[in-house]
């Protein structure tokens, strides 16, 4: 049983251009990448424009003005001067990197261009000429590097892989990816081709691997992310005996995690790396134990917001059903994780399941973590607050902000998969694509309302032949589908309705989600949610923040006989607020991610609730 559900009757339960490499496992899909989805949409046009207009200005800033992080580098090139910060803060700077260079492939910036590549001049005279790179141990001492698994090396690499990757296919300039790859086969040299064991204490690198893998196609690379993820569970990671392995997902081999424990955001890193890992190579039992571990994250451990992870558990899970909404962890950086993985199990499963999770993530885990302006960041989502939780500018570990920096352009991976003979709508976000289906190129426009709205247009702007597969999202109890204004028969196959055709050009399809106020209800085994509801609204939950409910606040209660009202305002970004009535008491809501963007005040998810 999932930690919560719906109080009414319905359940609720490879590259397109660059690739070089071929999966050995049948994915029932592969994404549509971004660089092939240009976004047009009221409500994620304007994130996009805020990330770049502002989120990425901020990240610039902090790395170069505000803190040491950029000044590390030319201290390391120097190789004399202070390091300053955490060892895990060159991360920050390879993840805006990688955040420009997608915002670049959809928003060219000459300008901003020209400050990168003088970043990546840095970062490339900062590596020492055996390949290492990292500032901290450049300056601190090099005689430390690699005596501690937790000291982030390999961490930090795998974000310098990634940005190298992305700026590559962003601007066709192979720097980054030159010293990355040096970098990676220097680890190789040291440890797989040495015979040293090392386990990463903080799991990145092998997803990162995958990409390098999928860009280059030199299986080297995928050994190597093997290699690593062989390594856990043998008790080669704790030199200095002084961890609980189980906080780092080393306590068990990977193959054989049934349950999940440990930091959160690690373990989503690790599964991520183990479902590209998987793709690749056959027999490793990683799925079994990935299907084991979704089943056991969303029926244990998923807050309704699609956040995990608990305030006082080491940023990492608790006991079963043990969910507090004022000590909620819920850091960002988690939910995007959930976003990540849920996307590779969907394209591995060709499920719905997965893509709702990761729409509840989206929506509500990471779009909390952002200020509807893009300047201030949450690390820490809880369920409710005192009002004293409130978002920084930055933080001393800014893994948040940057993550954020470098998934908002991305988000159009999200919303189609191909297959050789479907194509796959897993999210409903309006814009234009191009993709390949089997050997057809398709074009396609999307028009939605949602998230506020259940209404969504699909119009073929080519011929495809074959299927449209349109995911049924898991908070609607009518999925209606039109094609030319004919309702459309079509079948359900694992939470997707199937509409099979020859598609002309033109072919306009319609879809209806209903989209009501739904009470949600927790697991009675959800000891901090007894006796309460949430209330959700298709993909967002809602919360009840005291400005908007002065008087009442601490009396707020729901029920059954409470009528709802859809009241759609210009405040907030453009938000549809709910109004309950219940007798002669007013409840105003508003979504949970625009929470804290005025003045300080209590915040609750669940609502106390009367039978
Ligand atoms: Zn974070």
């Amino acid at each position: 049983m999932k930690p919560f559900i719906v109080f009414t009757a319905a359940t609720i339960l490879c590259c397109a251009t660059s690739c070089t490499t071929e999966t050995t496992q049948q994915k029932a899909m592969i994404q549509v990448g971004f660089e092939n989805v240009r976004i047009q949409d009221t409500f994620w046009s304007a994130r996009l424009k805020n990330n770049a207009l502002h989120t990425i200005p901020v990240c610039i800033d902090q790395i170069e003005n505000q803190t040491g992080r950029l000044r590390n580098f030319e201290n390391a090139a120097r190789r004399e001067g202070q390091h300053s910060g955490n060892n895990y803060d060159d991360s920050d700077v390879y993840k805006a990197v990688e955040g420009v260079a997608y915002s670049l492939i959809n928003n060219p910036n000459p300008e901003l261009e020209r400050k990168m590549d003088e970043w990546i001049e840095k970062i490339a005279a900062a590596q020492m000429e055996d390949g290492y790179l990292n500032t901290y141990f450049t300056l601190t001492g090099l005689e430390n590097r690699w005596t501690d698994m937790d000291n982030h090396e390999m961490y930090c690499a795998g974000h310098m892989i990634e940005a190298g990757v992305a700026y590559y296919k962003a601007t066709g300039k192979d720097k980054l990816l030159q010293v990355a790859t040096r970098m990676v086969d220097y680890m190789m040299q040291t440890f797989m081709l040495a015979d040293r064991h090392w386990v990463p204490g903080h799991e990145e690198i092998e997803l990162a691997l995958c990409k390098l893998y999928a860009l280059n196609g030199e299986k080297k690379y995928l050994d190597f992310a093997y290699w690593l993820l062989e390594q856990r569970g043998k008790g080669y990671s704790d030199l200095n005996k002084r961890y609980d392995l189980k906080q780092f997902q080393d306590k068990v081999p990977v193959k054989d995690l049934r349950e999940i424990y440990g930091h959160a955001v690690r373990a989503m890193y690790l599964f991520c790396g183990m479902a590209d890992v998987a793709s690749y190579i056959p027999d490793t039992g990683y799925m079994e134990a990935l299907d084991s571990l979704w089943q056991n994250v969303t029926d244990c451990h998923m807050y309704v917001t699609g956040g995990i992870g608990v305030a006082y558990r080491s940023e990492g899970f608790s006991e079963p059903y043990d969910l507090p909404n004022y000590e909620a962890y819920c850091e960002t950086c988690a939910s995007i994780g959930m976003v990540l993985w849920n996307h590779r199990m969907n394209e591995w499963k060709g499920d719905a399941k997965y893509a709702n999770v990761l729409e509840r993530s989206l929506y509500n885990g990471v779009l909390a973590g952002i200020s509807l302006h893009g300047d201030h960041f949450f690390y820490v989502n809880p369920l409710a607050s005192h009002g004293n939780h409130h978002r920084q500018a930055w933080y001393g570990c800014a893994c948040c902000p940057s993550n954020v920096c470098r998934f908002i352009p991305s988000v159009g991976n999200y919303i189609y998969g191909i297959s050789p003979k479907a194509l796959w709508v897993n999210l409903y976000i309006g814009n234009d694509a191009t993709c390949k289906v089997g050997s057809q190129e398709v074009k396609i426009k999307m028009e939605t309302e949602m998230p506020w709205e259940g209404k969504s247009r699909l119009t073929f702007q080519s011929d495809m032949k074959g299927q449209l597969r349109l995911r049924i999202p898991d908070w609607t109890d009518t999925f209606q589908v039109s094609v030319n204004g004919e309702p459309a028969d079509y079948h359900t196959e694992r939470g997707y309705a199937v509409v099979e055709r020859r598609w002309k050009e033109g072919d306009v399809v319609d879809i209806n989600a209903r989209m009501e106020v739904k009470p949600v209800a927790a697991d009675p085994r959800v000891k901090a949610d007894e006796g309460q509801r949430a209330i959700q609204h298709g993909p967002l939950i809602y919360c009840a923040e005291q400005v908007d409910n002065v008087e009442t606040f601490s009396d707020i209660s729901i029920g059954e006989s409470t009528e709802w009202q859809k009241v759609p305002v210009d405040e907030l970004g453009g938000i549809t607020r709910l109004v309950g009535k219940e007798g002669a008491q007013i409840v105003n809501l508003i979504p949970y991610y625009a929470w804290d963007n005025r003045e300080a005040c209590e915040m609750r998810v669940w609502l106390p609730w009367q039978e």
